[in-house]
Parts: structure tokens; C-alpha cells; sequence
């Protein structure tokens, strides 16, 4: 049997050449080539995330909740006010962690589909004065995003530092760390970088450093900035080092993930992103479909699709028997009423995937061929 088609929001379908760096006997954290490759991602990590010469990039084995770990303990104390923008399920789990941390949680909520209005954003950092203000950039339990300029704008106002959860947009959405001065911006292998799971992605500008050596209560010690920084800066001056087993297979392949990103260019690459979004917003609209998201505020990396009266869940098997794999609903509160569709990475390359998509979601859902044909119409404006 053919493989399926893995249209889920991440993991997502790699590109050959990224797959074939992958795919060699697993090489020394000292091998010269490794070397020379992880000291090559930290420079590109840099351009890709748009942040400037004094940030500091950090590649560990874990995965996105790692990274959101990793930000929370390397930045928070326990007693410390904290901010968290509301946005679903992932913006939920933000908040526990730092609930668990000890640090006093205040959450600017929204409706699903919606964002917290700046205005409120705004008047709870103003009363709070928080340390840290977190949000979700894209968050894949709702498929919205949020505009992060405008919370680096708002925590600025009261000296706050800024956390942006990037694990379902880096790489796929605008973000311009060092120019709307955000402290940490993190992400996960397995989305729009285009990687097998199994990397913790996270840049750091300055300023956040330094808020960890000022910590009293230490991360823990897999987690900790300080454990992790002379390893970076080690790999970056292409010297030998070691603190924990990197994943070195995966290493690899980022290098060649990222230099992919670079050559088209960061912005073409969210650009491309951008057009197969709003190309598959035409086609679920002429399929009936309804998105989760109110207008303008969804993301270029999922769809998060209301069922159409008189459909459930079945049209995921239907559409697995058709070689097409989408992720049913996670937003507890609305689970049973929609599902989700990826399209990051490497698949926006594959105008052919997209189209088998749109088919397999069309005949599932047993609309006629002159309607499926027309859905995949707005498909063929994409180069
Ligand atoms: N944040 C967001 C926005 C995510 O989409 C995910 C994963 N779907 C996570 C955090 C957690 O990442 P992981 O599953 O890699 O731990």
C-alpha cells in the first residue's frame, strides 16, 4: 500500500533532500561535519527568526513543549507576575506551566476563533506590570493568529519582556524579532522548518540572558540557558563540546531545512505560505466549508475547518481512505465540531498534494465533480 499523504498541522511531510540528510548512520556530536553543521544552524537559525547578532540561538533534543519549558524557567520565578494571551489550547498549556512555576498568571481571554482585543491586552499589563508577557503567535489548537508586534508594543510600555509561542509559524508567518524587539521566539522541528519531530528551537535576544543570570530559582538542568550556552557558542566557533547527546541525525538534516528557507528567502518562504493559505481558504469555500477563525485572523500554516451540517468526524476516515491524513478537532470545548488541516513546510511546494487535498476533502464530503473541480481552481494560481 502507498504511504498517505500526512496533512496534519506537524509533523509534517519533509522534503527528499531533508530527509535523505536524515536518513545516515548516526554521526558523533564531535564528527567535523556535525560540527561544522551545527555551528551553520545557529547562524542561519539568526536570519531565519530575524533577530540580531547579540541573540543567542539554542538546538535541543525535546520538542516545542520543551522549548516552551525552557522559556518559562529560564525566565520566570516563582511569586513573579506573568501575562499570558489567550488563544486556545496551547496558550492553556503556556499558562499551567507557569502556573506550576509559582508565578502569578493573570490570562486576557477571547471567544474561539477570536483574539484578545489589544485594548485588553493592554489595560491587564498596565494593572500588572509583568515580568513576562506570553503569547501564542499561531495557535494550532484554533488556527488564529495573533499580531505580535502589537504585544511587543504594549509590554514595552512597561519594561516586560516578551515570549512568543512560534511552534506552528516560524518560518511560515511574519515575525521580525530584533525590529519589534521580542526576547524569545520558539518553535519545534517537526512544523513549517519542515524536520522529523525531535528538536527544541528557540533564539533568545540578549536581554533575556541576562534576566536568567539573574534567576534565583535555576531551570531545570536540561532546560537551563546557562548549561546550554557555552555548547552553542562552542558549536558556533566550531569547537568540540558536549552536555547532553545532541540528536545528530536531525542536525543534519536542519542544515539542509534551513539553507533551503534561505535560498528562496525568509520572506518569499512566508510569502509562499501566504498564497497556499488564502488558495485553500477559496477552495473550502466553495466546498461550504466554514473556518474556525473569524476573518483576517487565520493562519497561513492550518485550517481549522467546521464540519458541514450533516458531517462529523467520519470524513477523516473517508478522506484517509482516499490517502489524504487530517487532525481531527483538540480545542476541548468545540472538538467534536471541526478538524484541522496543515500546510507548512514542504508541502506548500507541492501544489500536487494540495490539490489531492481539496479532492479527497471535495469527495468525502460527496459534493459533485463540478464543485470539487471549481475548489481547485483558485489551486492553480499558485506558482
Ligand atoms: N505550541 C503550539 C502552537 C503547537 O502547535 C504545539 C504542537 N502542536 C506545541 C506548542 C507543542 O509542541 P510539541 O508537540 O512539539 O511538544
Amino acid at each position: 500500500m502507498s504511504k498517505s499523504l500526512l496533512m496534519i498541522p506537524g509533523p509534517v511531510e519533509v522534503a527528499p533532500e531533508v530527509l535523505e540528510a536524515f536518513c545516515v548512520a548516526p554521526p558523533s556530536h564531535v564528527a567535523p561535519n556535525v560540527i561544522e553543521s551545527f555551528g551553520k544552524c545557529l547562524e542561519s537559525m539568526r536570519h531565519v527568526w530575524k533577530a540580531d547578532a547579540t541573540s543567542q540561538p539554542f538546538i535541543v533534543s525535546g520538542s516545542g513543549t520543551t522549548a516552551m519549558e525552557m522559556a518559562v524557567t529560564n525566565l520566570v520565578d516563582p511569586d513573579d507576575p506573568v501575562v499570558v494571551v489567550g488563544t486556545g489550547y496551547f496558550s492553556d498549556r503556556m499558562a499551567d506551566m507557569l502556573r506550576r512555576r509559582g508565578a502569578r498568571v493573570a490570562t486576557v481571554d477571547a471567544p474561539i476563533g477570536q483574539v484578545p482585543n489589544p485594548d485588553d491586552i493592554r489595560k491587564s499589563v498596565d494593572t500588572r506590570m509583568p515580568k513576562v508577557v506570553f503569547a501564542t503567535h499561531v495557535d494550532t489548537s484554533t488556527g488564529v493568529r495573533i499580531d505580535p508586534k502589537i504585544v511587543c508594543e504594549i509590554a514595552d510600555r512597561v519594561d516586560a519582556l516578551t515570549v512568543f509561542d512560534g511552534v506552528c509559524s516560524t518560518a511560515a508567518e511574519r515575525f521580525e524579532m530584533a525590529e519589534w524587539g521580542a526576547d524569545i521566539f520558539l518553535t519545534a522541528s517537526q512544523k513549517a522548518i519542515g524536520l522529523p519531530p525531535g528538536l527544541a528551537l528557540l533564539v533568545a535576544s540578549n536581554r533575556a540572558l541576562r534576566v536568567r543570570e539573574a534567576i534565583e530559582h535555576a531551570p531545570p538542568k536540561s532546560l537551563d540557558f546557562e548549561e546550554w550556552l557555552p555548547i552553542m557558542r562552542a558549536y558556533e566557533s566550531r569547537a568540540p563540546s558536549y552536555f547532553a547527546t545532541p540528536a545528530t541525525n536531525l542536525i543534519l538534516a536542519l542544515e539542509v531545512a534551513l539553507d533551503g528557507v534561505l535560498a528562496y528567502g525568509i520572506d518569499a518562504t512566508v510569502e509562499r505560505h501566504e498564497a497556499a493559505a488564502s488558495a485553500l481558504r477559496s477552495a473550502w469555500s466553495h466546498l461550504e466549508i466554514e473556518l474556525v477563525p473569524e476573518e483576517g485572523l487565520a493562519a497561513n500554516t492550518l485550517s481549522a475547518l467546521r464540519y458541514p451540517k450533516g458531517h462529523d468526524a467520519s470524513i477523516l476516515k473517508a478522506m484517509h481512505n482516499r490517502g489524504v491524513v487530517v487532525a481531527g478537532g483538540l480545542h476541548p470545548d468545540i472538538k467534536d465540531a471541526y478538524f484541522r488541516v496543515g500546510h507548512m513546510g514542504y508541502t506548500v511546494e507541492r501544489i500536487d498534494w494540495l490539490e489531492k487535498t481539496v479532492r479527497a476533502l471535495g469527495q468525502s464530503l460527496g459534493r459533485s465533480e463540478d464543485v470539487v473541480e471549481s475548489a481547485l481552481e483558485p489551486l492553480k494560481e499558485l506558482e
